[in-house]
């Protein structure tokens, strides 16, 4: 019983949609009663033909038996148009009029006792092979539209309904707002089955496998009415309808995999093969075609990931972010790999406005060319330990074209680079300094090392220890984002450092109320008795410039005076100023 309705639901759904696709559209039921009217009209209209009747046309009269071939003509255009758009419906019409059209011309031969209708009697037997013929042709051309219909929608390996059948299914209940769940399945391991056994058993393992889920789909033993598709090698969808619950679809899916526990026996060779399932809700998890499919695969993708015993997992926001955090991740490696990580450098200029030096930031493109900003992979590098890598990069291309820049323009300028404190605390991170100053790519002095305010609390004491020894070197150190920690000052004041940033979000707050201003103001004379010179960074108004100014700030870095810039701008900029 179940297998029918869902059968023949999902064939209807199926074949409407792909129909609609197809050249082949239905002609509309208006065209057949026209064609009947004018077909009846003109059998009419012949039936006249034998009287004396006249038409006028232009002052002359002409007698409507002139008109005889053109209505048989026309007779016959009805019936072959009726044949050609209306198919069966228009072969038994036409066949049932040509027929009907035998004892009537009979009758009218008896009738008037000639024989002057033994052609007509003769031309319709003619006109109803032709439409036997013509429709037995059309019949054969629609049954091979069918099987090639039914071709793109199949999966040739395992006979169930492919990636064109499940996205057509889906935007088909979209379109009519049906609840559905998408599952998103994948077998675990299959590569290894592929690589060690061959392709061939490869192919039994995913025929054996559709074949279970197949069954399941048909009979509706899930309670549930569900579609199983073939995506692409080892990738299968499942759509579930006619759910109450949550419960209901985590128990069909279920199912599905428990199929996979029954032994798998292949060429005599026991396999055990497991799979993972993810899933997204339509309308509750998204409300569109590609969000559904690529939120089911997120869910199905952390399973993997996770590799714990838990096989099925509904779809969660959070998700997304683990997957740009991978996505970013492998882009990270890629352009490590590639050396593609670059920098722009931002100017930083006295409160008068001299340029005081530049701040290297980290830039990435992946290989599209896309841009990641700085705020999306530092954070991921400082996580997944590349941080110092990023750090490292930037340091040493920046301070090579520093050190010729400085060569070059003679200017007596600084570069800042941002260190994380991860990479600080690494045995070889002096060294790494060394080799930059050493090996003459830039003087120590021109150097500076920017390390936040909220990270030198967590890691205080080596922290200080590696800093020190920074500073031995001539190098200089600014504490970066200076406000956002919680840092007490007796401690800040240990740190040998030389400059003190005052974090964006004060300066954008410093004129929305006078309190935020004061609070600058706080933070710049602080600076001052600890012996640092204060720099603003973020400062994009005339406005918090001027307070700054007024506040007795000595730098400012912000986009009101430079964005960060490529190489070569800098290099313009730094050759204008000298
Ligand atoms: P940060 O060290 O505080 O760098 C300043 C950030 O503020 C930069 O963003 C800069 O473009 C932005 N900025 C400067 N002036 C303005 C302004 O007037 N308006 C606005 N809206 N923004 C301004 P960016 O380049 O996106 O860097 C973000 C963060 O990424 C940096 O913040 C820093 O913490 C980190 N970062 C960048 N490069 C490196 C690096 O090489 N190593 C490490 N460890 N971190 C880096
Ligand atoms: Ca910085
Ligand atoms: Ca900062």
């Amino acid at each position: 019983m179940k297998k029918n309705r869902s059968e023949i639901a999902e064939k209807n759904i199926l074949q409407k949609t792909i129909e609609s696709f197809s050249e082949n559209k239905k002609a509309p039921i208006a065209g057949y009663v026209a064609l009947v009217i004018v077909y009846i009209a003109l059998i009419v209209a012949t039936a006249c033909k034998g009287s004396n009747s006249y038409i006028s046309i232009a002052g002359g009269k002409i007698p409507v038996n002139a008109f005889a071939g053109i209505l048989s003509a026309v007779s016959n255009i009805c019936i072959i148009l009726m044949v050609v758009y209306y198919k069966k419906l228009g072969f038994y019409t036409a066949l049932t009029a040509l027929i009907l059209q035998i004892p009537m011309l009979s009758f009218s031969m008896l009738k008037n006792q000639s024989i002057a209708m033994i052609p007509g009697i003769f031309t319709d037997f003619l006109t109803i092979i032709a439409v036997i013929l013509l429709y037995y042709n059309s019949y054969k051309n629609q049954k091979y539209q069918e099987r090639i219909r039914d071709q793109a929608v199949t999966d040739r390996l395992t006979e169930i309904p492919n990636r064109f059948a499940c996205s057509e299914l889906v935007s088909s209940l979209i379109r009519r707002d049906d609840e559905f769940a998408l599952v998103s399945i994948d077998l675990n391991n299959f590569k290894g089955i592929n690589d060690t056994m061959g392709f061939n058993i490869g192919n039994k393992v995913l025929i054996e496998i559709a074949s279970r889920w197949k069954s399941i789909a048909d009979t509706g033993v899930s309670g549930t009415l569900d579609f199983i598709t073939r995506i692409a090698g080892d990738e299968f969808s499942l759509i579930i309808r006619n759910y109450h619950s949550d419960d209901d679809i985590m128990n069909t899916i279920k199912q599905y995999e428990a199929a996979l526990n029954r032994r798998l026996t292949i060429d005599n060779i026991d396999l055990y093969i497991s799979a993972s399932f993810g899933y997204a809700k339509y309308p509750t998890d998204a409300n569109n075609l590609d969000s559904l499919f690529s939120y089911a695969d997120a869910a199905m993708t952390e399973v993997k990931r996770e590799g714990s015993g838990n096989h099925i997992l509904r779809f969660s926001p959070e998700l997304l972010k683990v997957e740009r955090t991978l996505e970013i991740e492998r882009k990270l490696r890629n352009a490590l790999e590639n050396e593609t990580i670059y920098f722009n450098l931002q100017p930083q200029y006295s409160i008068d406005h001299k340029l005081r030096g530049f701040e290297a930031l980290a830039r990435m493109k992946d290989s599209d060319g896309n841009v990641i900003s700085p705020g999306e992979f530092i954070p991921v590098a400082e996580k997944v330990g590349l941080i110092d890598k990023v750090d490292g990069m930037v340091m040493k291309k920046s301070a090579t074209f520093f050190g010729e820049l400085l060569k070059r323009s003679g200017a007596d300028i600084t570069l800042s680079v941002n260190v994380s404190v991860k990479h600080m605390m690494k045995n070889d991170f002096l060294d790494e300094l060394r080799e930059i100053i050493n090996i003459g790519k830039l003087p120590a002095n021109h150097l500076e090392v920017e390390i936040t305010e909220s990270v030198m609390i967590d890691s205080a004491e080596k922290a200080l220890q590696c800093i020190e020894e920074i500073k031995k070197m001539g190098i200089k150190i600014a504490i970066d984002d200076f406000g956002t920690g919680y840092s007490s000052l007796s401690y800040l004041n240990k740190f040998p450092a030389d400059l003190l940033k005052i974090d964006k979000s004060f300066v954008d707050d410093m004129n929305k109320d006078d309190s935020s201003k004061q609070y600058v103001a706080a933070i710049i004379s602080i600076g001052h008795i600890m012996g640092l010179d204060v720099i603003a960074e973020g400062v994009e108004e005339e406005e918090q410039l001027a307070s700054l100014k007024d506040i007795g700030c000595d730098y400012i870095q912000g986009f009101i005076w430079g964005r960060p810039l490529p190489m070569n701008e800098a290099e313009r900029l730094v050759m204008s100023e000298t």
